[in-house]
Order: C-alpha cells, then structure tokens, then sequence
C-alpha cells in the first residue's frame, strides 16, 4: 500500500471538499428516522446526486463518478469532516446498490441504479423474521411463483426507516421444501403493493422509522428476482460482506467522533479522571488504525483481491469502537449526559443520542458473538459452533 496521495487524488479531495463547503447544510438535519427528517434527507440526497457526489465509486451511467475506492475513501473523509448528514439510503447505496453491480441483470441495473443514486427509490432491508435474525437460515417468508409473479407471505421485522421507504429487498423461500440456506431467493419488492403491511415500531428515543413489514398474498412480477431462484443466500452473503466490511460503516465518521470527543476533552477533561484522557487517546488510536486497514483493504480489492471473514473483524472494530467513544464522551459530560437535544446542553446535545444508536452497533449487521463464530471457525480453523 502507497500511503502518499497522487496529485489527482488531492485535487479531487480539494474539489470535493469546496463543493461540501458550499452546500451542506448549516445545521444539522432532523433525524432520518422521523417523517420530516427523512423527507429532508431525501432533498439533501437530491442535491449530492445533482453535484456529483451520490455514490462516488459507481459508474458514471448510473449516477456515480467512476472513482475508484481510494477516492471514495478520500470522499468519505471529506463529507464527515463537513459534518454533513447520514445518507437516508444507506440500504440501497452502500449495500443492495454493489449487489445489483454483481448479480443483477444489465435490465434490472438500468432500472434501478439510477433512481436509487437519486434517492427517488428509498431502500429497507427485509432479512430478519421473529425467528431468524441471527439465525438467518431459519427463515419462513415464502414467495410461490404463479404464472409470471410471485406471491408473498409471511413477515419481516427490524426493517430500518421501512416505515418511509419506498422499497424493501428481501431474502424469501421460494422452494416450501427446502430447509436452511437452500431454496431461497433475493427478491425485490415496493412497500406500495397491495398485500404489503408496514407497522412502525416505536424505538428507545419514540422515533418511528423502524417497522415490521407484512406480507398477505402480495404479488411482483418474477422479474424482480435477483440472480438465480433458490441461489438468494450466495447473493445475501455477498451484501453481508458489503455491510459489515468496508461500505456501510467508513473510517471517516469515526475519526470525525474521534476528533468531537477531543473538542470534547479539551473543553471538559481539565477536571476529569486522567483515565479518561487514555480513553480519548485510544479512541483517536482506534480510529487512525481503522483508517489504515481499511486502505490496506480498499488498495487489496483494487488490485484484484476480495473480502472474506475479515469483513466481520472489521464489523466487531467498529461496533465496539463506537460504543468506547460514546461512553468515554458521556463519562466526560457527568450529569450533562442526562439529556437529549433540544433540552441538552449545546456541547453534550448528539452524544447521549449517539451513544443510544452505538448500542445497536454490536446488534446489527450480524451480532458480534456471531462474528465471533465466523472468525473462529473460518480464520482461526476451530471446531463448528
Ligand atoms: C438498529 C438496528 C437496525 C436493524 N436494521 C435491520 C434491517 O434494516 N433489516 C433487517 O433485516 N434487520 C435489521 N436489524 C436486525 C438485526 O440484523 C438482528 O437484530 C440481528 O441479526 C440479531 O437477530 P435477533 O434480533 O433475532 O437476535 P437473536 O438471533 O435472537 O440473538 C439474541 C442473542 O443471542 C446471540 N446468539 C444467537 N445465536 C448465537 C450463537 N449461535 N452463538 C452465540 N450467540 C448467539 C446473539 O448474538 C444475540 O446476542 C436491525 C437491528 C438493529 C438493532
């Protein structure tokens, strides 16, 4: 790995961060997981798109810029040092958005890159049932193909902002006998259609973009099948990788916590428990070091290499390194931490917020004991769970 930046790669930084200057917003955008916040989201999504900047790393034909990863790295760094909003279609752009680039059919990629790097198509992610969330294999949504659709049934649940998304990708069985990872299919589906049921669940902060989706004979066209029928897990995987390892979660947002929780210190930690200033220490640590693998990483794919089990190293780094950030900013606050914004003071408003979310860090995208498992038997070589 070249840890020198290219004359190129400085000017596109330089470009990108006039551009952030120039249009992002000036306070911070109401939470994503509201019916306001999300519509502005979406605007905010709007205006990065028509700037250039939806999805760096796509191909230009579907509304990227054809960076490679370093770039989108660079970007990456760039727009959270601008302090600029969470992207509301993280479940379309960063994970079913590379999917569709691998298994999709060029119809099905014209259809919905484009759309979705514009935000007009807002993405859920359907995967977990009641009964399998870490057990993922055990899932009984069922989708039966007749004539030229096919018919859902069943229900999902965990599904982030489906309360006010446009479109929900799903992992169905479409073989009634199989069992396990076998006779499943990745298929696609609008919240709109008629059978589809959407029940917000209220979450720790009374916000309601969380939901269960219900499916009552619902019907789409075969067509929104993605990849082979019954091969949908082997595609379900290939998006895990893209959630866990490098996509959803990058370095840059860390380091912008990393470098709040030192305004933090600086402010507060004259007084504090000098045990604290090692916290803060590491947690820059942490991020610098997140930073460097994640290029070593993102140089290794360039070069024609992929991601396997370390993808969950990675999602274990950065779940636990954003709990240890927010804890040590809330250990910081004292009796300040009590409070959620509008009531909370200006320097401790967005921590207690954003130490509730971290808890769900070591949850989704697969539970840490669960990549615990993988990493033991598939990087360490141990007996099966
Ligand atoms: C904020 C948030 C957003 C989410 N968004 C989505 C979404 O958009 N779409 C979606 O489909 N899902 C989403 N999820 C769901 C998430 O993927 C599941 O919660 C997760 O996979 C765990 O499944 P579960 O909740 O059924 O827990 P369970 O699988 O019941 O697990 C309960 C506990 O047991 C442990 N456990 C289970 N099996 C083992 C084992 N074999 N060995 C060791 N420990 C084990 C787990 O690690 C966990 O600690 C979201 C979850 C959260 C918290």
């Amino acid at each position: 790995m070249d840890l020198t930046f290219t004359p190129e790669q400085d000017a596109f930084r330089a470009e990108a961060r006039a551009w952030l200057a120039a249009h992002v917003p000036e306070r911070p955008l109401p939470s994503m997981d509201t019916a306001e916040g999300f519509r502005l989201h979406r605007e905010w999504e709007r205006v990065l798109h028509d700037g250039g900047y939806a999805m760096v790393s796509w191909p230009v034909a579907y509304g990227g810029r054809g960076c490679n990863l370093i770039e989108w790295l660079i970007f990456e760094e760039e727009y959270w040092s601008a302090g600029a909003p969470g992207r509301v279609n993280q479940n379309g752009i960063f994970l079913l958005g590379p999917t569709l680039m691998e298994f999709g059919t060029p119809e099905q990629r014209a259809r919905y890159l484009p759309k979705m790097a514009r935000s007009e198509e807002v993405w859920a992610q359907g995967w977990s049932e009641p009964n399998a969330g870490s057990d993922m294999a055990a899932i009984r949504t069922s989708a039966r193909l007749d004539g030229d659709q096919y018919v859902l049934n069943g229900q999902k649940t965990w599904c982030s902002r489906a309360a006010f998304a446009d479109w929900i990708f799903c992992l169905v069985r479409t073989d009634p006998k199989s069992e396990r990872h076998r006779g499943l299919s990745f298929i696609l589906v609008p919240l709109d259609t008629p059978g589809v049921r959407v029940r917000p669940i209220p979450q720790l902060d009374g916000e309601t973009g969380f939901a269960e989706v219900f499916f009552d004979e619902a019907r789409v066209p075969r067509a929104n099948r993605l990849g082979e029928e019954h091969q949908g897990w082997k595609i379900a995987m290939a998006t895990a990788g893209f959630e866990r390892g490098l996509m959803l979660r990058s370095p840059a947002r860390f380091q912008a916590t990393a470098r709040r929780l030192r305004r933090l210190w600086e402010a507060r930690g004259a007084d504090a428990d000098p045990a604290l200033r090692d916290l803060v220490v590491r947690a820059w640590m942490d991020a610098e070091a997140y930073s460097l693998s994640t290029y070593a990483t993102a140089s290794r794919l360039i070069a024609g290499g992929s991601i396997g089990a370390e993808a969950s190293l990675n999602k274990i780094f950065w779940s636990e390194m954003d709990v240890r950030m927010h804890e040590t900013a809330l250990a910081l606050l004292g009796a300040d931490a009590g409070f959620l914004p509008p009531v909370a003071p200006p320097e401790a408003a967005g921590w207690l917020d954003g130490f509730l979310f971290s808890l769900a860090g070591p949850i989704y995208a697969g539970t840490n004991e669960i990549q615990r498992n993988v990493i033991a038997e598939r990087v360490l070589g141990l007996p099966r769970d």
